[in-house]
């Protein structure tokens, strides 16, 4: 990647071994591919692709992230629960960017500080099961590991590991990944076209909300006009992508020596995060993501202890960088309240500053009569309550939010204002996964998350 003018820095040999010493320690949620050599001939085509991100927009969003943890920038990071291959279509990842887009202007309004904006796009295609295997009747099979190891279909040949689909992976977020640079760069972002990203109906009240906010924004910028500002800065965003790292014959290929400083990046994805199932200190996934440059998220359940948490900073951040190190809490509405503040108080007694933001949806599954995984929106919302009151308490800043949402009008999650019951799950339940939160439910979810931003 060095140009004439730039120095050529080669790892050192420690370096690059490291980046495979995951491959001694126990490792969970992998896949049982079929055939060795053929994941063997995936792996070195993916190695030899050109990187999706750069490593100077890496060390950007670190620096951005760095802010956030200070307090003075909050993380929006929603997408899918899992990318699919078809769903990677322009209407489709519009919807999800306009999305995040409105969602983003309403935090920023409120707070009155940038909002970095991350899609769980162009990557999130793994998933961690709670089980290998899927027993529909008198049949079981393999679970499905997400679209980038086996299909959905409940078939045997479909539900087979198949490494072709890594390299289908990589292409899948290669499009996506140039669609969202198009919409963020290319004049659509613009925020002078605030009204024009919101597609809801005017009678629903978070809508309703939208179109009033977006007047006061266009108003300001007709002000600013008449005085003659110049708007420059408004035609563009930064936009950032992220998934878990899960997949470890993706995330290692895509590992590569940055030649300006001789240091790993991981270059699928500007931010990756560890799961809830596969943060154990001492296994695979922690020690690999110990070893790039990126910014890490990892994930943490009501369960988890202080110690662990103390284990993490060591382990993945031992210079305190800032910016470095993302706990995203997934405690549940119930729990949060309880598990959340001991661990922001032990974190505070210590030298560590990581950044500290809530998932409200992965603690609040529930699975209907009707048969359908599930959440109540009403759960969602007392949970992303429930993290600012901790860090009102304890006095940390509460610095961002990490939903699964879609810009489409789905039916997967129960109420918010369009009152979406068990029977409405029917109509139009897309995600192969968990539900995700809709266009709407994701602006009021919007809206409530200002309104505490204005408190905290
Ligand atoms: C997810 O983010 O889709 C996920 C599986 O989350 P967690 O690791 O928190 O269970
Ligand atoms: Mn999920």
């Amino acid at each position: 990647m060095a140009s004439q003018n730039e120095p050529n820095i080669i790892a050192d040999k420690s370096v690059i071994e490291g980046l495979d010493y995951w491959r001694t320690l126990p490792i969970k949620q992998q896949p049982q591919w079929p055939n060795a050599a053929a994941v063997q001939n995936a792996s070195e085509r993916l190695a030899s692709y050109p990187p999706l991100v750069f490593a100077g927009e890496v060390d950007t969003l670190r620096d951005r992230l760095a802010l956030a943890a200070q307090g003075k920038a909050f993380l929006l990071q929603g997408g899918d629960c899992a990318e699919t291959f078809a769903g990677a279509t322009a209407d489709k990842i519009r919807n999800r960017i306009k999305t995040v887009l409105q969602m983003a202007v309403v935090l920023t309004y409120a707070a009155e500080m940038p909002v970095i904006k991350m899609g769980r796009m162009a990557g999130q295609f793994a998933k961690p099961r709670s089980s290998d295997t899927e027993t529909r009747g008198d049949i079981t099979l393999p679970a499905y590991r997400g679209d980038i190891v086996n299909g959905y279909d409940f078939t045997p040949e479909s539900r087979e590991a198949n490494p072709e689909r890594l390299v289908q992976g990589y292409n899948t977020a290669v499009s996506t990944l140039n669609l969202i640079r198009a919409f963020t760069t290319g004049g659509f972002a613009d925020l002078r076209e605030v009204h024009s990203w919101n597609k809801g109906f005017a009678k629903n009240p978070a809508n309703a909300q939208y179109e009033a906010l977006a007047n006061e924004i266009d108003r300001a910028i007709k002000f600013m006009a008449a005085c003659g500002a110049d708007f420059d800065a408004l035609k563009t965003t930064e936009f950032f992508v992220s998934h878990e790292a899960l997949l470890m014959d993706y995330e290692r290929p895509m590992t590569r020596i940055d030649s300006r400083t001789g240091t790993p990046y991981n270059t699928s994805a500007h931010f990756v995060w560890i799961g809830e199932r596969t943060r154990e200190l001492d296994g695979a996934h922690v020690d690999f993501l110990s070893r790039v440059r990126n910014p890490i998220g990892v994930k943490l359940g009501p369960t988890t202890d202080i110690d662990t948490v103390k284990a993490l900073i060591e382990k993945l951040d031992p210079n305190r960088e800032p910016g470095r190190l993302t706990f995203i809490t997934r405690m549940g509405a119930g729990k949060i309240r309880e598990a959340l503040p001991p661990l922001l108080e032990a974190v505070k007694a210590s030298d560590a500053n990581p950044l500290w933001i809530t998932d409200p949806m992965h603690g609040n599954g529930i699975t209907t009569p009707n048969g359908y995984k599930t959440r109540r929106f009403d759960d969602v919302m007392d949970e992303v309550r429930g993290f600012f009151e901790a860090h009102r308490q304890v006095g940390t800043f509460p610095g961002g939010v990490h939903v699964e949402l879609t810009g489409d009008d789905v039916t997967e999650c129960l109420g918010g204002s369009e009152q979406i019951d068990e029977k409405d799950l029917e109509s139009r339940y897309e995600s192969l996964c968990d539900p995700r939160l809709n266009h709407m439910q994701s602006l009021e979810l919007a809206f409530l998350v200002a309104e505490e931003l204005k408190k905290a």
